[in-house]
């Protein structure tokens, strides 16, 4: 099955009691028994809901997984992931990372004998020096957050197969439409389904898909025993953004395109950073990599000051100034201020994420109107 079909068929069967198409939330928290033990497969509702249960076959479907695991958000679902791990052990990272992973990795898991290394990825040899006999995990994001860099996930893979260190890839930013790291040698792909999977801005979820059964057995196992799962009405939202996710995606890398193309031949924009651009540094491995490139733009002013970056981001009618992204609306940001507010400045002054650096998430309105709205914002300043 090819990944339109699968969105949209993968894992859901019409609910065999009434022949409804769509999955009914199960809004329960626990199932009768006929007699203790003789149940229907469903005893507790932390432990199997059924509404969840056909959403993780259709994401694990989505990445060509053998199983998903959901979650309360994308942070909860890496929190399962950090659980694997025990005091003692290493992690290798990007530099440029989320903030919230970085956040969690550091300032979390620190605290309980985990230390993480930050390092830049888009040299896999990085990575192969930065390993020691601690290391047991390689946590990889691509394309980075905010400055789009691009990691070769199979390189790393194979680095870290090598010395049997497990790899993780948070795969939020590409979607599963535009990039399948467990085809490239992952052992687990994570989302934050809030942004792409989801699509709409209207609900918090996460998950991981793996492809080997001792492991998924283990997040079933975290997932249980340490409680952050969705709710029903949440993983049926999130099924529904899914049969559109294929079309949103689509439009939403083309108009990124034609943004990022704008931006790059106005006077005023310093540097743009798209992966589908010839020029950029990683265009050969996203190439090589993903399906198209993206819809996330950042650039930065050649005015290299927080005023002028302000006199933009509060001047966009269309593009709302907010966190998140990957919804069908086009959303716009300020990394230092906000999402990247919990890494320290010197850290993100090394990586290029100033305090003028803009950050775009595309949605699939039409482009001619984006473009015209940050054309009139970038007229607000001199
Ligand atoms: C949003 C995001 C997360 C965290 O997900 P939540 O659903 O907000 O908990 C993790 N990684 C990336 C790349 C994200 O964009």
């Amino acid at each position: 099955m090819k990944f339109g079909t699968k969105a949209i068929h993968a894992g859901i069967e019409p609910d065999p009691s009434t022949g409804a198409i769509m999955t009914p939330i199960f809004q329960t928290s626990t199932y009768v028994q006929s007699a203790p033990g003789n149940h229907h497969g469903f005893e507790y509702a932390r432990t199997q809901n059924p509404t969840r249960s056909v959403l993780e076959k259709n994401l694990a479907a989505l990445e060509n997984g053998l199983d998903a695991i959901c979650f309360a958000s994308g942070l909860a679902a890496m929190d399962a992931v950090m659980k694997t791990l025990a005091p003692g052990d290493e992690i290798i990272s990007t530099n440029d990372l989320y903030g919230g992973s970085y956040r969690q990795m550091v300032r979390v898991y620190g605290k309980f004998g985990i230390q993480a290394k930050f390092v830049d990825m888009t040299k896999p040899v990085n990575v192969k020096k930065a390993i020691s006999k601690k290391t047991k995990l390689i946590w990889i994001e691509t394309p980075t957050n905010p400055m789009l860099n691009i990691v070769d996930i199979a390189a790393i893979c194979d680095i870290a197969k090598e010395k049997g260190v497990m790899t993780c890839v948070d795969n939020t930013f590409a979607s599963p439409y535009l990039q399948n790291p467990l085809d490239m040698g992952a052992d687990i792909v994570l989302h934050s389904a809030t942004k792409y999977i989801g699509g709409h801005s209207d609900v918090i979820h996460g998950c991981v898909v793996v492809k080997d059964q001792a492991l998924a057995d283990q997040f079933h196992f975290l997932q249980n025993a340490t409680g952050a799962v969705p709710g029903p009405q949440d993983c049926f939202l999130i099924l529904r953004g899914i049969k559109t996710l294929h079309l949103r995606v689509e439009r939403a890398c083309s108009n990124a395109a034609k943004v990022a193309q704008f931006l790059l031949s106005h006077p005023k924009v310093s540097s743009v950073n798209y992966p589908g651009f010839r020029t950029h540094p990683g265009h050969k491995v996203a190439k090589k990599q993903m399906r198209d490139f993206g819809a996330m733009v950042s650039f930065d002013l050649h005015a290299n000051n927080m005023e002028a970056a302000t006199k933009v981001l509060s001047g966009t009618k269309l593009f709302s100034l907010a966190e998140s992204l990957g919804g069908v609306e086009s959303l716009i940001g300020h990394p230092a201020s906000m999402t990247h507010a919990s890494i320290p400045k010197e850290e993100r002054m090394k990586v290029g994420l100033t305090d003028s650096l803009i950050r775009l998430s595309i949605g699939i309105e039409d482009v001619e109107d984006l473009i015209a709205d940050l054309d009139q914002a970038l007229a607000l300043f001199p």
